[in-house]
């Protein structure tokens, strides 16, 4: 593959493959001359696909039987709502992880759900860049709900790379790292994520829930975003988003095919280590995270000199580098490398940041 390569955090690329395959697909769904958007969520050939998408997601992240996995609506934040809603009652005490933009909200959000949000730790500045509180010192609460993080926070390129030992079920937002590498599902009690970075379209969301969480939601809880209902349903008790399904499970196959997560875990560190390691290199750009909590999805960094900002970004549009300006929130440059992006697109963009920096330094 060549350029354009799309570095944008989300909605993010999807793997050509997959797009190649709902152009061709989009004017006759399976022979039927009318596209997969046009049919009936209950049409036998629908539900076959969906349940195999569904299969496919279980397989690729070996889910054991005794989770559900739910296509949910409203993306990452829809979830944000969801998670208190359904397994934390109005007097209880919920524990989050402040570990970056993302938390925060979803923190505001669980504030209005729950009679107690305990903040356990959040980012702290180190003499090697920032980093997230050590789980020993989280200040865990002795009767939480649930435990909450976000093992990789996109805006920040902010990372949890290991997996906290915690009484409380573990609740994590992996918007932007799911199906990135292996991962021991049973580890949690609650797994989410928005879909537009390594899954499919925006505003659909993926949900694995262990099964004795269900049966907890508030009563006030809205039937949509009720995890019992849509389990016993099988995401179907409105209608789901029938297209962001059908590209999921388009991505899911187009997993599988690349050997699973095991080999996307593998590429997407070669990926990260790659950009990492120019930057280190250099003195003209710089990552501002501890080297233990580096996101290998969100690679954030500063050009030294700000005002070559624009200028950066003009240069890498021109030759096909898109999607590289930082959030707006925290400004400078940022490269997201989910699945989809090719170690190629990683390579071209090194190129040219060399080159850049050769022209400018
Ligand atoms: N969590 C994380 C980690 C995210 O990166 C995002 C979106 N970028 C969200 C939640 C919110 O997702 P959405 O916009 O789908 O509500």
């Amino acid at each position: 593959m060549s350029a354009p390569y799309n570095f944008s955090a989300g909605p993010a690329m999807l793997p050509a493959a997959v797009l190649q395959r709902a152009q061709e697909e989009l004017r006759s769904w399976r022979g039927s001359g009318i596209s997969v958007m046009e049919i009936s969520h209950r049409d036998p050939a629908f539900m076959q696909m969906a349940f195999k998408a569904e299969q496919d997601l279980r397989d690729l992240m070996a889910i054991p039987d005794n989770y559900q996995v739910l296509f949910m609506h409203g993306g990452g934040r829809g979830q944000f709502t969801a998670v208190p809603q359904n397994i934390a009652g109005p007097n209880d005490t919920v524990d989050y992880l402040n570990g970056g933009i993302w938390s925060d909200f979803a923190i505001r959000e669980a504030q209005k759900f729950v009679a107690k949000v305990n903040v356990i730790g959040g980012v702290i500045d180190t003499d090697l860049g920032r980093a997230l509180t050590p789980v020993a010192q989280w200040q865990l609460s002795e009767d939480a709900a649930y435990v909450h993080y976000c093992p990789n926070e996109t805006v920040d390129g902010l990372a949890l790379h290991t997996i906290p030992e915690v009484a409380a079920p573990l609740v994590v937002d992996m918007s932007s790292n799911i199906l990135s590498e292996p991962l021991p599902v049973d580890k949690f009690g609650i797994i989410y994520a928005g879909a537009q970075k390594n899954i499919g379209p925006s505003g659909f969301a993926i949900a694995i829930v262990r099964d004795d969480l269900l049966g907890r939601a508030q009563g006030t809880t809205s039937t949509i975003m009720d995890y019992t209902v849509q389990a016993k349903e099988r995401s179907m008790y409105n209608t789901p988003n029938t297209w962001a399904w059908y590209l999921s499970g388009l991505v899911f196959e187009w997993l599988k095919e690349q050997g699973g997560v095991a080999a996307m875990g593998e590429l997407n560190q070669r990926k990260a280590n790659l950009l990492y390691q120019y930057i280190d290199s250099s003195d003209f750009y710089s990552n501002p995270v501890h080297p233990d909590f580096r996101s290998k999805m969100n690679v954030p960094f500063l050009l030294a000199d700000a005002q070559l900002d624009s200028e950066f970004l003009a240069q890498a549009e021109k030759q096909g580098l898109l999607g590289l300006k930082g959030h707006r929130y925290v400004g400078g440059m940022r490269a997201s490398i989910y699945n989809a992006m090719p170690l190629e697109g990683v390579e071209t963009l090194v190129s040219f940041m060399r080159e850049f920096e050769q022209k400018h330094a």
